[in-house]
């Protein structure tokens, strides 16, 4: 037998409704904030990503899907989806047309990664992209719109952690101090680390190798040599936040996994999911426009994980939505009256009712029994002596109350009901 490939996932129909109800949220919050949803395709050319994400990054160097195409291209299926979104906004001249450009988008994104609880290779990330503006106030925005999705679902038990990586020159100039601090340690690294230490020297932070934590304690910080433009940055990011009364905790060893960052990053943490325990994070990306080929443009995102946040949702036993609900079960009596029913239940539909029947030639019980289960409001029931008579029964499900009714008013039911 065929099965889903490892690290993926179906969304069955008892799950969808959670999904929906999550998305409709998202699309509610971003209306409030007139963001314009943005969808680009699954699949992009590898470079795109090589890029922007890094060719020394966890995603690119070990994790993308990518594959040759028939025309000799090499494609890869997106993986994140901020370099998307900045090449579409290239591509389609957008700064342009608008000065500040506030997208956001839901989409699957693909990485392969181990599959662990909270780790697949299809994924669902929803996220929010501001481009066209250094304000701090926007990088603060994206951690509030972060935020305040996550509570309004009811979720508890998170943490906001930022952290500035400033601007290239003073980081370049750090990265020599702390590869200055690691050259006495060098042969002490995990084999993972002493990779970093040449390709991306920071990322040794994300280590989770005992020792490496062990020995990155006395680093030196970024934060603590940041030049005073991006401090002053910085500083504005956090009064708005404390100003609005956001918690957060600034987290001087947070570099994040992707190499196109400058200034603010952050991540919102829910210790209700395990070890994978970083619903969102994202941070400002105020060089990738231009190394992608753009006019030089600052940016600010974010990106969070659905499977996690709903995840987050069950643990602590949230989104209790209420079962759906159909307006009428329509329940035939005799077999001949299906072709009879089936013209009804048209007609009601096209009137905007939800209207279920019985398609299995079910007994009458079977059919009550259905009815129950989908809960319906109103079964009407059609067939025997009444049905001779040109009348139906219309029964209300939530009192057991029944109303015989002439079979010509069955498109008035509005006030049969209300009668
Ligand atoms: P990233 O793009 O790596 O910053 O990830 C942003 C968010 O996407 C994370 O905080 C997770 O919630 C989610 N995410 C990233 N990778 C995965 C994955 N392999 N499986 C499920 N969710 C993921």
């Amino acid at each position: 037998m065929i099965k889903a490939i490892t690290g993926t996932k179906d969304i069955l129909p008892d799950e969808i409704q959670k999904w929906l109800f999550f998305e409709k949220l998202v699309r509610e919050e971003m209306a409030f904030y007139n963001y314009q949803e943005i969808r680009t395709p699954v699949f992009e050319e590898t470079a795109l990503f090589a890029r922007s994400i890094g060719e020394a990054t966890d995603i690119v160097s070990k994790e993308m899907y990518t594959f040759i195409d028939r025309s000799e291209v090499s494609i890869t299926l997106k993986p994140e989806m901020t370099a998307s979104v900045v090449r579409a906004f290239i591509e389609h001249s957008l700064g342009k047309k608008q000065g500040l450009n506030k997208l956001f988008y839901i989409s699957p994104m693909f990485r392969q990664e181990r599959p662990q609880a909270g780790r697949l290779r299809q994924f669902h990330q929803i996220g929010v992209e501001a481009i066209g503006s250094a304000n701090p106030v926007l990088d603060a925005e994206m951690i509030i719109i972060a935020f305040k999705i996550l509570e309004r679902l009811g979720l508890k038990n998170l943490s906001v952690k930022i952290n500035s990586l400033g601007i290239p020159e003073s980081r370049e100039k750090y990265k020599l101090l702390l590869a200055n601090y690691l050259q006495k340690y060098f042969e002490e690294l995990s084999d993972d680390s002493k990779k970093r230490f040449h390709t991306n020297i920071l990322r040794i932070f994300d280590s989770k190798d005992e020792r490496d934590i062990q020995l990155m304690k006395n680093a030196p910080l970024l934060l603590e040599h940041l030049d005073n433009n991006s401090l002053l940055h910085f500083e504005q990011v956090r009064s708005i936040l404390t100003n609005l009364k956001l918690p957060y905790e600034i987290e001087p060893k947070l570099v994040r996994g992707l190499d196109y960052y400058t200034h603010t990053t952050f991540e919102i943490i829910s210790n209700s999911i395990g070890s994978q325990s970083a619903l969102c994070g994202g941070g400002r990306y105020d060089l990738l426009i231009e190394q992608l080929g753009g006019e030089p443009t600052p940016g600010v995102g974010f990106a969070a994980g659905i499977e996690r946040i709903l995840l987050a949702c069950e643990n602590e036993k949230l989104l209790n939505l209420s079962p759906k609900i159909i307006d009428i079960y329509i329940i035939r009596l005799e077999k001949e009256l299906f072709t009879k029913i089936y013209e009804i239940s048209h007609q009601l539909r096209e009137q905007g009712l939800s209207i279920e029947i019985d398609y299995l030639d079910r007994s009458v019980k079977a059919q009550m029994r259905e009815a129950n289960k989908l809960n319906a409001k109103y079964v009407i029931i059609i067939g025997g002596n009444e049905y001779k008579n040109n009348n139906f029964i219309l029964k209300n499900m939530s009192n057991g109350e029944e109303k015989l009714f002439s079979a010509d008013k069955i498109f008035e039911l509005e006030n049969i009901i209300n009668e």
